[in-house]
């Protein structure tokens, strides 16, 4: 069924308690975390508890939780402190843009200058 965790998915591991994190908060439909190889000095990642492949399909099934995990970026942000110098949320989508982890995920990264176009 749609939404339901994923046996051989590395992020519903993470929210099972199987694989360690760093959890830095967590709501009733979200889990957010630092990335174990962090590419900003603040670098989060936030995931829905729930299993959808990448951000759009999360959004498509569920908007409510897709609004939540906009909403505890910039909550981690201003936690961060990044929020006034500006941070930048991310959903890399498909193996195309980078995506490696087929769990919908939001990278909130924050603390350095961040270029445009992204490379
Ligand atoms: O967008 P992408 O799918 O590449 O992002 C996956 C992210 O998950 C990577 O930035 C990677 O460092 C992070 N990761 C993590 N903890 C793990 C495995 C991956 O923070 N145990």
């Amino acid at each position: 069924m749609a939404g339901e965790a994923q046996a051989d998915c590395l992020f519903c591991k993470i929210v099972a308690g199987e694989v360690p994190a760093t959890v830095v908060r967590e709501t009733a439909t979200t889990v957010a975390f630092r990335d174990i190889n962090p590419q900003a000095p603040s670098h989060v990642l936030v995931i829905p508890k729930a299993h959808y492949p990448d951000a759009a399909s999360l959004a498509a099934a569920e908007p409510v939780i897709a609004a939540d995990v906009l909403r505890e970026a910039g909550e981690i942000a201003q936690e961060d402190k990044v929020d006034g110098t500006g941070y930048r949320i991310v959903f890399n989508t498909g193996a195309g843009a980078g995506q490696t982890v087929f769990h919908a995920h939001a990278h909130v990264l924050g603390g350095r200058g961040l270029n445009w176009p992204p490379g």
